[in-house]
Parts: C-alpha cells; structure tokens; sequence
C-alpha cells in the first residue's frame, strides 16, 4: 500500500475557530469525514518552533533541544532562530520517512531548513545586518526546485507578505500532490498568525483569513482527488497554539542590567552577564551564567518579586529549575517567567523596564499551555482516519508516533502515543 499524509499546520488556529470552520466547506469535509479534537494541548513555551519539534519528533522541548524560536544568545536583542534541522537532538518523522524510502516534502516547516527531504522550502529570516535573504533561502533548501517553483507561480508572489506566501506554498503543495507522489508533504500556512498578532485574537480581520485557509484547503484537497491518490492520503490538520491579547511588555534584560547583572563596553556591547532571558513573549527564560553562584540567584529573585508585585504585577508565576525540569523545558534554564495576563517579555536592555504594547503587536503566544481557554485544534480525515471520533484531550507529542503509524513507520524516540483510538488502518 502507498500510504500519503498531507500534514497543514495553520499557524494560530485555536479550539475558539470552531464555529466558524463548522460553517466553511473544506474544513467541513475534513471534520465529517473524520476525526476532531478540540483540545490539544501544547507545550511549554507555547510557541512555533518548539511546538513543531514536539511535533514532528513526538518528543518535550528538554529531549529534542529547541526550547524557544531563538537560540539562547546573550547580549542580542535580534537573536538567531531554530531554523535548521541540526537543532534537534532526535530524529524527526521526516528524517525516518526518508530514510525509509519515503518522498517527503517541507514547505515553510519550522525547523526543517537544511534538512534531506526531497523537497524543502524552508522558512528563514535575516537576523543580522549583511546578511542576503537569497543566499539564506537557496543555501537551506532544495535550490533548484524553489527557483523551478519561483519561476512556475511567480504571478503567485506578489510580495513577501504572508497572504501570498501562504498563496504559493499552497499552489507548490497542489503541484507536489499532483505531479510528485508526495508521501510526507508538511504545510506550514502564515496568515493567520501573522493577522492575530497585528490585529488581535477574536479581531473582525481574522473571519477573512480562516475563509483563505479554507480555500486554500480546498486546493489541496482538489488537487489530491485529480493525482486519484485521494483513497490512499490522509489529511492532518492542526492549529499550533492561541493567543492572550496584550497591552504591557516587559524588558526583563533592562530589569537585570539596572540590577547590576549585565556589564556592557562604552559601545554598547554586552561584555559580561550574570543572568538573561531568551524571550518568549508570554514567558521568558531566564539563564543564570553560573548556577552555583547564589548572590545572582538573590538578585535575580529580588528582579522577579519587584516584577510580581503590587501595581507592576506583570509576572504571574515564577518558576524554578526543579519546576522546569518537570515540565521538560530545557536544561539550560534557571528560572522560567510566566507574564501575567496581557503582558509579554520582549529582550531589548534600553528603555523603561515595563511599557506599553507596540501598536503593531496586540496578541501574543508563548505562555504555558495549562492556560484556561489556550488550547487549540487538530482535524485528521482520509485514508486510515475513523470517522465521527471525538477525540478526548491530546498532546501535541501524541501527533508524531500517530503521523508516524499512518504512514506504517514508528518515532522510536518518542514521549507521546499513538492515537489509535481514531485509527482504522485494516
Ligand atoms: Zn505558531
């Protein structure tokens, strides 16, 4: 049997979109033809890059290494992101369909730059001044197949804006599933997220942007039925996070500067630090650069319960590296930062320590998953999916071992499970 999986993470979309998806055809489609679960959890930080690796790897952010977007790099207020393959420490689902003789495909997929799939487009952004975004792009995926898929849909890419990028990887998607006998085609879609953050959570733009998706959908769907691969691929579709809308931002760097922790030359380069926080937006994580020394542990402590109390309660909870360690984070963190509602950490060292959210940025992510209302949503259909299951609570790390089981391999590494209980695979 050739099994395919078209797997399309629609940045953002939450459990709340429901009601709205129930009235849009193609993910209609998916969710009477199959099976829905309108709570998945996430993981901590709920944000893109490490809840794709828990995805794709089955693994927590402590095993397969990307606790957070960025690298841990102190003194950059721009840091660089998780962008390759060579990041994570276990073996993606890609890798191991590859291996096994798979066609595989990665459009946009976080964390996929660099890797040996058959076809990658990856998603990469200049982060440092001289860097040449044509270089990063062609050097990180599959250089003759984006200049072919360039010059094929270029009418597609207006610009750069997420709306057309979304555009593209979709007619790419179509083309893949329709020329190429795709086995493992991974979709990440944009606008949806980008959206939520400029305009808000619920805002009136986001209806506009769930229609696109659905359309784009329909594409994707119409072009599997034309391959007549239809009977053999299944469809997985998946929200990756939600979001709290924001009105305050903290500058936790600024906060351990003034507090005597970082020491920066007349230039203003970071040339010594005793504690920094890579941000997450709704969670920083705070590194201590010698964990043994306990006069940092005190200031640091002294920063995090000025920042939690009284007017300023910007902080909700601050957790410790025991707490850490059982929420499989990452080894390397200290002390982990939860913002308080409406709140998000951003890692600039100059200006107020807390202030008004930018005007562009009314809705974050990155907090811990156990929110109330936080969750989001994941729809599977087609070949080896049951219909009409309503799948209980799942964990982001259960969709690895089952995306895995769907194309008859296994994630030998992995933390979640198989959710056999939406599978028929005869
Ligand atoms: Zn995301």
């Amino acid at each position: 049997m050739n099994r395919r999986v078209v797997v399309v993470s629609v940045d953002g979309l939450s459990s709340v979109d429901l009601p709205r998806l129930q009235m849009l055809p193609n993910f209609r489609e998916l969710m009477e033809r199959g099976s829905v679960c309108r709570e998945m959890r996430g993981i901590y930080p709920t944000q893109t890059y490490p809840l794709h690796a828990s995805l794709i790897t089955g693994c927590y952010p402590y095993r397969h290494g990307i606790s957070a977007n960025t690298l841990f790099q102190p003194g950059r207020t721009s840091p660089d992101w998780h962008w390759f393959r060579r990041f994570l420490r276990v073996p993606p689902l890609y890798d191991i369909a590859h291996r096994a003789g798979l066609k595989t495909a990665t459009l946009l997929w976080p964390a996929a730059g660099r890797s040996r799939n058959r076809y990658v487009i990856p998603e990469i952004k200049t982060t440092r001044p001289g860097q040449s975004f044509p270089w990063l792009l062609f050097s990180s995926g599959s250089p003759l197949f984006i200049l072919h898929m360039g010059i094929r849909y270029r009418s597609l890419l207006k610009s750069l804006r997420y709306y057309h990028l979304d555009n593209l990887t979709t007619a790419v998607a179509s083309h893949l599933i329709r020329k190429r006998k795709i086995n493992l085609l991974l979709l990440h879609l944009l606008d949806l997220d980008g959206t939520r953050h400029r305009y808000g959570f619920r805002a009136s733009e986001v209806q506009k942007v769930l229609e696109d998706q659905d359309r784009r959908l329909g594409l994707l769907l119409a072009a599997s039925r034309e391959s007549g691969s239809f009977a053999e691929t299944s469809f997985i579709v998946f929200g990756d996070h939600a979001y709290v809308d924001v009105h305050t931002r903290i500058r936790i760097n600024a906060a351990f500067r003034a507090a005597g922790l970082l020491d920066f030359d007349t230039k203003g380069k970071l040339v010594s630090w005793k504690a920094w926080a890579n941000c997450c937006e709704g969670s920083a994580q705070v590194t201590l650069y010698d964990r043994k020394d306990a006069a940092t542990h005190r200031a640091v402590t002294a920063v995090f319960a000025e920042l939690q109390e009284g007017s300023r309660g910007v902080v909700e909870t601050v957790y410790t590296r025991e707490q850490v360690e059982k929420m499989r984070v990452g080894e390397h963190i200290d002390y982990i930062l939860e913002a308080e509602d409406g709140c998000y950490f951003i890692p600039e060292v100059e200006g107020p320590v807390i202030a008004p959210a930018e005007d562009k940025f009314r809705a974050v992510h990155g907090y811990h998953p156990d929110r109330p209302g936080y969750s989001s949503l994941f729809l599977a259909a087609g070949a080896g999916v049951r219909q009409g299951v309503e799948l209980r609570p799942i964990r982001i790390v259960d969709l690895g071992p089952t995306l895995a089981a769907l194309l008859g391999l296994a994630l030998p590494h992995a933390e979640g499970r198989v959710l056999k209980e939406m599978l028929d695979l005869g």
